[in-house]
């Protein structure tokens, strides 16, 4: 009877942890317990889709990296293995320094366009 008591205890303790951490961080369980999201995020070398940046047109402004649900920073670490594509950090960026694509083979892809804003000489 004690032992159970002490499973009981156990379970309730991992329990609190989880919610907690869930609570307080985006996407924990997805992030961090999801064994299929680890299996998944191995082919995200090679998915058909992936993000686009330019760097030129980047201005550090840091909305991309407040929009990003997964805490990826669009802006250094794009097509991040986190990643899970949902294009917030395009929708966010107003300075059109991320963009959506379909993979092409290296020396293909098309030249995207720069834009000049009123915070950069
Ligand atoms: S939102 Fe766009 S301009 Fe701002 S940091 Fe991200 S990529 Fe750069
Ligand atoms: S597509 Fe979504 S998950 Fe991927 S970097 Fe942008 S905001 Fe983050």
């Amino acid at each position: 009877m004690e032992t159970v008591g002490l499973f009981f205890w156990n379970k309730l303790a991992v329990l609190i942890l989880i919610l907690g951490a869930a609570i307080l961080i985006s996407r924990f369980f997805c992030r961090v317990l999801c064994p299929l999201g680890a299996f998944y995020s191995l082919f995200s070398r090679i998915s058909l889709v992936q993000l686009e940046f330019v760097e030129g047109n980047c201005v550090e402004c840091g909305a991309c990296v407040r929009r990003c649900p997964t805490g990826v920073v669009p802006n250094k670490e794009f097509n991040s293995r986190e990643c899970i594509m949902c294009l917030k950090c395009v929708d966010a960026c107003h300075f059109s320094a991320l963009d959506f694509s379909i993979r092409r083979p290296p020396g293909k892809r098309p030249k995207v366009k720069r834009v000049t804003s009123l915070y950069k000489s």
